[in-house]
């Protein structure tokens, strides 16, 4: 059991469609408490450099296009083991196989645009954080 922090995106399907307070109280009714958040208008460059590791691949344009469209809310979570905690809330990336109750199998409107971005390791927490809370 460790105290762990995580960098959680509602992205803009979902902040679009008025559903944030639904998804945050998914997180706090498992045990995670909002240490720092805000509504952010996402550059090209903040959004490239937060999925550089998909640079190349066939998504990459979409993904940045879709990540840019309207304002996300950025969430550094704090919580017992909160970065797989948080990956496991969120769900598999399309909701056509995301566990049931999960957040994208509840919310998600497809394979990209998916409701909410978490942070899969220590490591990127760690980068994330400092990118998302400069
Ligand atoms: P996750 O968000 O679960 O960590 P990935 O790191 O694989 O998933 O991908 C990052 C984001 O890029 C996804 O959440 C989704 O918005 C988008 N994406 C990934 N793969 C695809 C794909 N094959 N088609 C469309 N969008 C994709
Ligand atoms: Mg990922």
């Amino acid at each position: 059991m460790i105290i762990e922090k995580s960098l959680v995106l509602i992205k803009p399907d979902a902040v679009e469609r008025n559903i944030v307070g639904k998804i945050i109280s998914i997180y706090e009714s498992n045990g995670l408490t909002i240490l720092k958040m805000k509504k952010i208008a996402v550059s090209k460059e903040l959004a490239e450099e937060h999925y550089k590791e998909h640079v190349g691949k066939p998504f990459f344009n979409d993904l940045v296009s879709y990540t840019t469209r309207s304002d996300v809310i950025a969430i550094i979570f704090e919580g017992t083991n909160a970065i797989s905690k948080i990956r496991t809330i969120n769900g598999s990336r399309d909701p056509k196989t995301a566990s049931i109750g999960t957040i994208r199998n509840l919310f998600a409107i497809n394979g990209r645009e998916n409701s909410v971005h978490a942070s899969d390791s220590k490591s990127s927490a760690e980068r994330e954080i400092k990118l998302w809370f400069k």
